[in-house]
Order: C-alpha cells, then sequence, then structure tokens
C-alpha cells in the first residue's frame, strides 16, 4: 500500500515528540495507517526537533533487553556499545538487561546521564519459552522500578545492533515496529495466529500490518497493559496446549490488532540487511543479525 493517508492530505500530522510530520515528504510510502496514526519514515521527521523537545520535557528513556543462553556472549556487548552511539542521544536512558548470569554482562562504558541495571531472570530450557516469558517479565518490571524511572520504554530484541540514529521521534503513547520481511505482503498472507483455539488468533480479513516483537514501545501504562494482555493470552495457550505460530509475536500482533498503535515504525528502524537493497530504505536504525539458530538454540 502506497500513498498519503486521507485524513493527512489536508494538513501536516501533529505529533508531540517531533511537533509536526510532515507525510508528503515520502511519497513513495504509506505515511499513515487508515486510524489516522503516522508511520514514520526518513525525511517524514526532524530529528533535531525531536531531541529539543524531548530534551526540554527532561524524560527518561527505558530500553530493555533480554540476553539469555548463549544470546549473551554473542549480542549483548555489540547491542549495548551501538547504543550508546545511536539510542536516544542526549536523553538520560536507563538500559535493563535481563539475564540468569548477571555476572557475565559486558560492562560498557555509559555517557553521562545514562545507566544499566541488571535483572536476574530463570533460564528457561526452550527458547521459545525464553521468547515468550519476556511478556511476563516485562510486566513485573513495567510495575516496580523501570515503571518509576522511565516515562517511555522501548522493548528490543538483542539479535540486533544499532547503525543509525533512533531518538525520540520514536516516541509515542504505543509504539509498533513493521516487520521488515512483510511490510510490502498482501494481508491475507501475512503470518498471523489462525487456529481459532488460540488467544493469538486473528480471523480471516482481520489484521492491520505485520508487526515485529523485537521491537515495541510506549508509556509504562500502555506497556502494562500491553503485556499484561500477552502473558496472559500466553498463559491461556499454554493452559490448552497451544503455542500461537510465531509464539510471544503472535499474540503482540492480536494485541496491536484490538488496541491500534499510536505510531508506527517504517522497517527502516528494524531493517534485515538479508533482504538487501530496497529504494524505499533509505537509512536503517537497527540491522538484525543473521539467524544462526544452528549455533544458539539447543
Ligand atoms: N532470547 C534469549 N535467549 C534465548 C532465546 C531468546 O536471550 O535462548 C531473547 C533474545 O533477546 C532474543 C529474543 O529473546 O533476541 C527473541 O528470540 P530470537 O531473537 O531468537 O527470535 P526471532 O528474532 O528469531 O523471532
Ligand atoms: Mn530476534
Amino acid at each position: 500500500p502506497m500513498g498519503v493517508c486521507p485524513s493527512a492530505r489536508m494538513a501536516l500530522l501533529r505529533d508531540n515528540f517531533t511537533g509536526l510530520l510532515n507525510p508528503w515528504a515520502r511519497p513513495d510510502v504509506l505515511t499513515c495507517t487508515s486510524w489516522g496514526a503516522p508511520i514514520i519514515w526518513d525525511g517524514t521527521f526532524d530529528p533535531a526537533a525531536a531531541q529539543q523537545k524531548a530534551l526540554q520535557q527532561n524524560l527518561t528513556i527505558g530500553l530493555t533487553v533480554f540476553a539469555v543462553g548463549r544470546y549473551l556472549e554473542k549480542y549483548l556487548a555489540r547491542f549495548l556499545e551501538t547504543a550508546e552511539r545511536h539510542f536516544m542521544l542526549g536523553q538520560p536512558v536507563v538500559y535493563y538487561v535481563f539475564t540468569e548470569r548477571p555476572a557475565a554482562v559486558p560492562r560498557v562504558v555509559l555517557a553521562p546521564g545514562r545507566r544499566l541495571r541488571v535483572e536476574r531472570v530463570a533460564r528457561e530450557r526452550r527458547w521459545q519459552d525464553v521468547s515468550m516469558q519476556r511478556m511476563h517479565t516485562l510486566h513485573e518490571a513495567l510495575g516496580g522500578l523501570l515503571g518509576r524511572e522511565a516515562h517511555f520504554v522501548l522493548c528490543m530484541d538483542v539479535d540486533q545492533h544499532f547503525r543509525g540514529d533512533f531518538g525520540p521521534e520514536v516516541l509515542a503513547e504505543s509504539v509498533a515496529q513493521l516487520h521488515a520481511w512483510h511490510y510490502h505482503w498482501p494481508r491475507r498472507l501475512l503470518p498471523y495466529e489462525r487456529d481459532a483455539r488460540s488467544a493469538a488468533a486473528l480471523a480471516p480479513g482481520d489484521g492491520d500490518f505485520y508487526y515485529h516483537s523485537a521491537v515495541f514501545g510506549g508509556s509504562v501504562a500502555a506497556l502494562r497493559g500491553l503485556t499484561a494482555h500477552c502473558a496472559r493470552g500466553l498463559q491461556r495457550d499454554r493452559e490448552r496446549g497451544l503455542e500461537a505460530r510465531w509464539h510471544d509475536e503472535s499474540h503482540l500482533n492480536k494485541f496491536f490488532w484490538l488496541h491500534k498503535p499510536a505510531k508506527v515504525l517504517s522497517p527502516e528502524f528494524c531493517w534485515s540487511p538479508e533482504i538487501g537493497h530496497r529504494a524505499e530504505i533509505r537509512q536503517p536504525r537497527l540491522l538484525w543479525a543473521p539467524k544462526e539458530y544452528a549455533a544458539l538454540r539447543d
């Protein structure tokens, strides 16, 4: 789907975090959802204006990441080092690293105003369970210290690194990431859970976009609701002996179908280099690591 949405045709999109968004700057892509939320692409926002606004509001931004088992040695150092170069520069940031081995977390030098907290989690036996357990763990953390010290939180996979600036232009009450592999697919082919017995199921014809669970975020209150919904759905499925097609991501997609995100990030924000060149991908901000499942998953 291409083109600016009807509600954006008459006016620039007002945005709390950038002032104004210019949806016309990118006539090559869809810059607004059917419910009026901006889809931010390079060129539609002013990163300097977003930074200025965020500094005025003195927002503390949380960034959560899980590094359990071999994912810790493999990815965490690069994720954090590149975050120091690109994530919310000049802004108070608190990293939350969840791992079963706090002592093995690399000591990354942090700029002033930035802190790192390590939270111990149990190591689940199956990688799917590590991934799914995140919703419950995040829910608890958001109800505790993280929720008290951060205004907005981004929740990310660790198997990626920052390549471009990822600043306060991404902030909104709730934020969803377009999946790099699926953003141009016809809706009926999107890999939603279709088994009606699952809490994550979408009926035929339902669904707006396919969102990637490697990046989602929002205000603490919105994320409390999101994580509660997903953790509940995951638990309900488990009790019925079900597991949704893409695990926690399926439940996240169900949540965003029911509760539309206030802002959508273009695939530039979380890009897979394996896809190759795409004219509309001007400035990738996060890059996925190649999938090395054999070496990482038992
Ligand atoms: N994860 C982890 N250890 C594991 C499995 C998963 O730390 O054994 C965390 C890690 O942050 C990872 C995320 O859960 O990025 C999601 O898993 P993965 O990236 O393997 O899923 P995919 O991106 O392939 O859907
Ligand atoms: Mn991943």
